[in-house]
């Protein structure tokens, strides 16, 4: 390996920028060259390609976001799209490809890998969302943003004797929704992965609390189920308890990454340059029982898991 390429894609994470200077840093002490790849895949049918030496990696390891900016990418999901991209790189003498993202960027490096070029993908997301590994950067600065808002809103509604709807992100996966509603003591927790929910039974459950003197409700909902407002006009009419509801957005992508995200992703960041060194394409890079491992993407994109049961189940309990 010569030259290795790193690129950012699909949603950004904090703890990005964390990898993207263990990749650099990694591969520049190996005697290898390194070319950032801006925008993702989109970045790389643009030419969008910039050398990086140890300085341009200088000083973000504390920052959100990416400095290589990331993007969805339509025309790569083709073959076409994925001949230029392999044959750009080719041109650029990138013979290793890091691509920081989740599965649908992984199936990006998979087709890439197919035609020549060795990739390893390293698992960012807020999200949690990628079945092969237990921990994807982003996860733990989003989960603690989201948590430290939830706190703050409990105190106004403890005051006011409210009763708080809170969205947090996770449309298809309730993992922050789950580790938030653990971490802030919710009443209930609301996730597409165990859709039970019924108001009614929310609403009995705010009766018999506030008959035991109860001041506040706090129940946490994924984003994706139902309308947090309208639950909320409805929660207020058949409770008579003052409810009102609060999405925190896109708050829960940016921020200072966490020591937890930082440390990660620079394991996996320079993992994914070990692999590449070592010959390896075609991989996707983990955090699994506790080890830092490597999967097939294949193998890896084909995994399943699932949110806690047994942490769901314990929330309940001690929500009674
Ligand atoms: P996140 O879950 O954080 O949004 P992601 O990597 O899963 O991350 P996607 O939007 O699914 O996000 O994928 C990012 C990019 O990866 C796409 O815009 C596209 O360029 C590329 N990609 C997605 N699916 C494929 C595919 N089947 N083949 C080739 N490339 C793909």
């Amino acid at each position: 390996i010569k030259t290795i390429g790193v690129l950012t894609s699909g949603g950004d994470a904090p703890g990005m920028n964390a990898a993207i200077r263990a990749v650099v840093r990694t591969a520049l002490a190996a005697g290898i060259k390194v070319k950032g790849i801006r925008k993702g895949y989109n970045g790389l049918l643009e030419e969008d390609i910039i050398d990086m030496d140890n300085k341009s990696v200088s000083d973000i390891i504390q920052r959100g976001g990416t400095i290589l900016y990331t993007a969805r990418c339509l025309e790569f999901i083709k073959p076409e799209g994925q001949d230029k991209g392999a044959a750009i790189c080719k041109k650029h003498g990138i013979d290793g490809l890091v691509v920081i993202g989740g599965d649908g960027s992984f199936k990006g490096a998979a087709a890439l890998a197919k035609r020549g070029v060795n990739t390893v993908g390293i698992p960012g997301t807020i999200d949690l969302d990628i079945t092969c590994t237990d921990y994807t950067i982003g996860f733990d600065t989003a989960v603690n943003t989201a948590m430290e808002t939830v706190d703050k809103v409990r105190d106004t509604s403890t005051s006011h004797e409210r009763c708080s709807i809170i969205e947090v992100m996770g449309r298809n996966a309730g993992y922050i929704a789950l580790w938030c509603g653990v971490s802030n003591g919710a009443e209930d927790i609301l996730i597409r992965e165990r859709y039970d929910y019924d108001e009614q039974h929310i609403i009995d459950k705010i009766n018999k609390r506030r008959e035991t003197g109860r001041k506040h409700y706090i129940i946490i909902n994924a984003e994706g189920i139902g309308d947090s407002h309208g639950m909320a006009k409805r929660i207020e009419a058949a409770t008579g308890m003052e409810t009102r509801a609060t999405i925190i957005g896109h708050a829960q992508r940016g921020g200072s990454p966490t020591a937890r995200d930082r440390y990660y992703a620079t394991a996996m960041g320079a993992k994914a340059v070990d692999l590449l060194i070592a010959g390896a394409s075609n991989r996707v890079v983990a955090h699994k029982n506790g080890e830092f491992v490597d999967y097939d993407i294949e193998e890896a994109l084909a995994m399943t898991k699932d949110i806690d049961q047994y942490m769901y189940d314990l929330a309940k309990r001690l929500s009674k």
